[in-house]
């Protein structure tokens, strides 16, 4: 068989990784391959078999590594992090570029500190079920290209079936990744790395300001997407954003059910670091470190070149809100631009707010033009449907479809994913796939996956998620 892979990540010094081998695992089974996307990178889904998604057996041409990294943790500063229990197997070419295919759960790598270098099948189900979601959606995203059982039992608060997870990303070249050359004084491996992202994912840059640029515009408009649709991403260290602009690393993440800026699911947030409303300054905290990173590749004076860079950041809010705006008047119907517009949507989502509405439901039943079972606080739904009504009236064309296109029916809801994940756990895989075909079709769900889009149940109400 020809060699599928073309190394790029692998051909940089040996500083940046350790080549090695996944572990092997006792007794791969297939869990689910995404044939669609196989076929989307070139590769012939049949050769993704339980040996080959658990890393037992390498594909032709793979020259695995473990990449290593540094990060900010929940603002505290790590030196070296690392791919703890990730393998990159590869890079893919073709039309679509440049593709990384890496295993999560691959087993101990030297950058595993006490870890155990796996991961068991809840934390990969959730991953699978929201990244691909998410792509659907039409978020940039990792995806899942596969997961396999490995066929041992993982130690957690209990014991639990292992699984490795097959994820795809356009790289996985991090904030910290840079942090961490920059951190050892390593200039000439920065400017490796700085070079080789360039080339990677921001072709026109001429230098470290213009692609700070880039990945801030980039960053501006993913978080600003991640808003529109209620996504917490829960853990945003500098070790899991990726200059790419991709949403990367879905541990104890969650899409909210009922709005409240505040809101933090993560077992592991205890401040609400990472909470809903956050995320935007957050983002901006992370590339704040990123041209932190990159200043001794900057030319001319020290000061002058901080203080450009400290422009470039202060674009975020040019980007992130204009895209914000524009999503918001989609999901209420509007294509053109009144003065009005912003104190409209926030008068809205204040209503959200104050009456604990659901955020998917409220949308999809604004859509239909009547969101009062939703915004339910005393006076609030009479209060703003006449100022909207009104606004609408002076929109050119039908709303409907403008909100049906930005309104998902379906997201991947926490009590659907847990329900899903205890099936598994009990060896029922049925309800994790039903998810996953389900969500492929997040705006126009088939009417037998209608039971998908419902909230939860009081009983049913996950209030928090773990990593894993
Ligand atoms: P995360 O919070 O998932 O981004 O993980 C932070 C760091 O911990 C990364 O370097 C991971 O590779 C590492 N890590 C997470 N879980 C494990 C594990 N089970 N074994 C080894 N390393 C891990
Ligand atoms: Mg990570
Ligand atoms: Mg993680």
């Amino acid at each position: 068989m020809r060699d599928i892979f073309d190394n790029s990540y692998a051909r940089l010094p040996d500083r940046f990784y350790t080549k090695l081998p996944p572990v092997p695992v006792a007794d791969p089974q297939v869990l689910r391959v995404n044939d669609a996307l196989a076929l989307e990178l070139g590769l012939d889904p049949a050769t993704l078999t339980a040996e080959v998604l658990t890393g037992n057996t390498l594909l032709p041409g793979s020259d695995p590594l473990s990449q290593v990294y540094a990060g900010h943790q929940f603002g505290g500063w790590v030196p070296r992090l690392g791919d703890g229990r990730a393998i990159l197997l590869g890079e893919v070419t073709g039309d679509f570029g440049r593709r990384d295919i890496q295993l999560k759960g691959s087993g101990i790598t030297p950058y595993s500190r006490n870890g155990d270098g796996r991961a068991w099948v809840g934390p990969v189900m959730r991953e699978y079920i929201v990244s691909e979601a998410m792509h659907a959606l039409g978020i940039p995203t990792t995806r899942a290209l596969g997961a396999a059982l490995t066929g041992e039992g993982v130690q957690r608060e209990r014991r639990y079936p292992g699984a490795v997870l097959m994820r795809v990303a356009s790289s996985h070249i991090r904030v910290g990744t840079f942090q961490y050359f920059a951190a050892r004084g390593d200039t000439a491996g920065l400017r490796l790395l700085l070079d080789h992202a360039i080339a990677r994912h921001y072709p026109d840059a001429d230098g470290p300001m213009t692609f700070l640029a880039g990945v801030v515009a980039a960053q501006a408009r993913l978080v600003a997407q991640w808003m529109s649709i209620g996504f917490i991403h829960g853990v945003m260290n500098t070790d899991n954003m990726a200059v790419s602009g991709e949403t990367i690393d879905y541990g104890p993440c969650a899409f909210m059910d009922a709005y409240h800026p505040g809101t933090v699911f993560s077992s592991i947030d205890q401040q609400g670091r990472y909470a809903f409303q956050a995320q935007p300054n957050m983002a901006v905290w992370n590339l704040a470190q990123l041209a932190t990173a990159l200043l001794p590749l900057m030319d001319g004076d020290p000061n002058h070149a901080a203080e450009k860079a400290t422009q470039v950041l202060e674009g975020f809010a040019d980007h992130f809100s204009p895209e914000w705006m524009r999503l918001f008047r989609a999901k209420i119907g509007l294509t053109t631009e009144e003065d009005g517009d912003e104190a409209l949507i926030t008068g809205l989502l204040a209503r959200m707010a104050s009456s604990q509405a659901d955020f998917t439901a409220t949308f999809t039943a604004l859509t239909g033009g009547d969101a009062s079972d939703h915004i339910t606080d005393e006076g609030a739904w009479d209060s703003w449907a006449p100022d909207w009504t009104a606004r609408l009236e002076r929109e050119p064309g039908y709303p409907k479809a403008v909100m049906r296109a930005a309104n998902p029916v379906l997201i991947p809801r926490n009590h659907r994913i847990e329900q899903a994940i205890q099936a598994g756990i009990g060896g029922d895989y049925a309800p994790f796939h039903r998810l996953v075909d389900a969500l492929v079709r997040p705006f126009d769900p088939r009417a037998e996956d209608l039971d998908l889009a419902t909230p939860p149940k009081p009983e049913e109400r996950v209030s928090r998620t773990f990593c894993g």
